[in-house]
């Protein structure tokens, strides 16, 4: 059943066995998952069924460092959106963050997994194995191509070949037609069913603990219109989002002076993202050439590929991953006229003739402390600290900048990739915006002294209390981590349906 905060008393409470926090892909998939398994769920969102903007506004933050993209009504990028929405980084509503998303799929590569001792703090607890099964479940239920079967397709693997022989490497990801919007895809299964209630309009403030202060209790939510709601439940789950879920834990700071799961002050810290810049051009070269229609961006769905130096490459130069994207500009008459006077080759996909492929270079940071997330002094209108966001990178960020985007126009230039021509605005650092990609606020670790969850995704410390997001993501190299948010939160839902059926039996009884 879905219901809203409203339709509730000034101070109501609820029960529940699992309190899921936040319906974007990680919160609902998980949520649906453990009811259609029988337990019975709360899922508490901040959200309501459409933007409304009050509600959006208690996203608002405060930078310190680099700023995150501003929104921008006549942005290049986010066109399908409507203007209000264009830059927009995270989103509240009902839904979440997959009202506005562009709906590409990618695993993280095995390597992504692996520490790689020339980039420091680098590698998860976990390996992909034990994501695998995950990702191919979720892939099959919600209807993707088959990311496996596409990496061996015989064009794919003889594109792979050339270019490791020149230096590079390449990876596929699917790209949905509609992007999957989590509010349409569970919205009728929400509402129907028994075991699930969607609390809408209501924004979990703090989590209160027992006397050993290693359990959840219940959780405190409060609306916009003055309405508290007490939820309880045998498990509580954060799904609020890199920053959201950080800011719940270090603002249920009464017991737990340091905020929940804060003992070594890893709350919030090691925030990376994605750096990004949609900039210059790639001029076809032979290799393009021939395998253009790979590189086609439409229609969807579809597979797409992008590129990135061999790691062999990255180990050698103590370089960060950082990947092109290649979208096709199709020519218009004065560039065919131009091309034809210049005797040049056409390059041609199924959908006409490419003039230029436009260029996306997004990147990956070295996870450090002092990047971080923190509680600051101003209040949002719940009356809660807003965060200050303090997004900043190191020596080697700067360096393996520069170095990749050398080798790199090398090397395309010798496969016969093409040539770039970034004009005066080559990819820097200072000039790339954020991909709305927030991770390791919450980081996965194998003991606390080097992060706030363990592999099960559970806060060290706390019994009963789970992370689902990509806040838990030590490192990213890889662009897209939806996918792998989506994974985890398969992850967490199996392990709870495993470990926690006894208090099922207990609240029966
Ligand atoms: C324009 C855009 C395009 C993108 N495209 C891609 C892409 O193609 N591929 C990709 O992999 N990723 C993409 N991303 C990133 C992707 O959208 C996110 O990784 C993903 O949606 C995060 O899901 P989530 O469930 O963890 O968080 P969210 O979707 O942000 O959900 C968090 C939910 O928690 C709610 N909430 C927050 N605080 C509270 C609180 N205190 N109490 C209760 N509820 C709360 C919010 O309202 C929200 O519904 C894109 C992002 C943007 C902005």
């Amino acid at each position: 059943m879905i219901t809203d905060i409203l339709e509730m008393g000034e101070q109501t409470k609820l029960r529940g066995q699992v309190v899921v926090l936040g319906s974007g892909i990680a919160g609902a998939e998980v949520a649906t998952h453990l009811a259609r398994h029988g337990r019975e769920v709360i899922l508490v969102e901040s959200g309501r069924d459409g933007f409304v903007p009050s509600i959006q506004a208690l996203n608002d933050v405060i930078f310190l460092g680099k700023r995150h993209r501003e929104l921008d009504p006549d942005s290049y990028y986010h066109r399908y959106l409507p203007p209000e929405l264009r830059g927009v980084s995270r989103v509240r509503q009902f839904g979440g963050t997959s009202n506005v998303w562009t709906g590409k799929w990618k695993y993280l590569q095995p390597i992504d997994f692996e520490g790689r001792p020339w980039v420091a703090n680098s590698g998860w607890p976990i390996d992909f194995a034990d994501l695998l099964e995950h990702y191919r479940s979720a892939a099959k239920d919600y209807g993707f191509g088959d990311l496996e079967a596409e990496a061996v397709r015989p064009e794919i693997t003889e594109l792979r070949a050339k270019l490791t022989a020149g230096g590079l490497k390449m990876s596929s990801f699917y790209w949905e037609q509609t992007p999957t919007r989590t509010a349409i895809r569970f919205g009728d299964e929400m509402r129907r069913s028994q075991n699930l209630q969607v609390v809408l309009g209501a924004t979990a403030t703090e989590l209160k603990l027992d006397d050993s202060c290693q359990r959840v209790t219940a959780v405190v939510c409060r609306s916009l219109e003055g309405r508290e709601l007490t939820v309880e439940g045998d498990v509580v789950i954060i799904a609020t989002g890199a920053f959201e879920a950080a800011r719940l834990l270090l603002a249920s700071n009464r017991q737990l002076p340091k905020g929940i799961g804060n003992a070594h002050d890893l709350v919030g810290r090691f925030y990376t993202d994605h750096p990004k810049h949609h900039t210059g051009f790639l001029h076809p070269g032979a290799l393009t050439r021939q395998y253009a229609h790979e590189l086609q961006y439409a229609p969807k769905p579809r597979f797409c590929i992008c590129f990135a130096l061999d790691d062999a490459t990255q180990q050698q130069h103590d370089l960060l991953e950082h990947v092109l994207y290649l979208k096709p500009i199709y020519e218009k008459p004065i560039d065919r006229l131009w091309r034809t006077l210049r005797l040049r080759p056409a390059c041609r996909d199924h959908n006409g003739a490419v003039a230029a492929y436009r260029v996306k270079f997004v990147t990956e940071q070295v996870p450090q402390k002092n990047s971080r997330i923190q509680l600051g002094k101003e209040l949002d209108a719940l009356g809660q600290r807003k965060l200050e966001v303090d997004w900043c990178f190191t020596e080697q960020d700067h360096q393996s900048m520069a170095t990749t985007l050398q080798l790199l126009t090398q090397r395309f230039a010798e496969v016969g990739l093409g040539a770039f021509d970034f004009g005066n605005d080559p990819p820097s650092l200072e000039t790339m915006t954020d991909a709305a990609h927030q991770m390791g606020t919450t980081r996965m670790a194998s003991r606390p002294e080097a992060g706030v969850v363990d592999t099960n995704c559970r806060v060290f410390g706390m019994d009963n209390l789970y992370v689902a997001s990509s806040a838990v993501f030590p490192t990213g190299p890889s662009y897209s981590p939806t996918f792998t948010i989506l994974a985890l939160a398969r992850r967490l839902g199996e392990h709870l349906l495993q470990t926690a059926p006894v208090s099922i039996t207990q609240l029966s009884v």
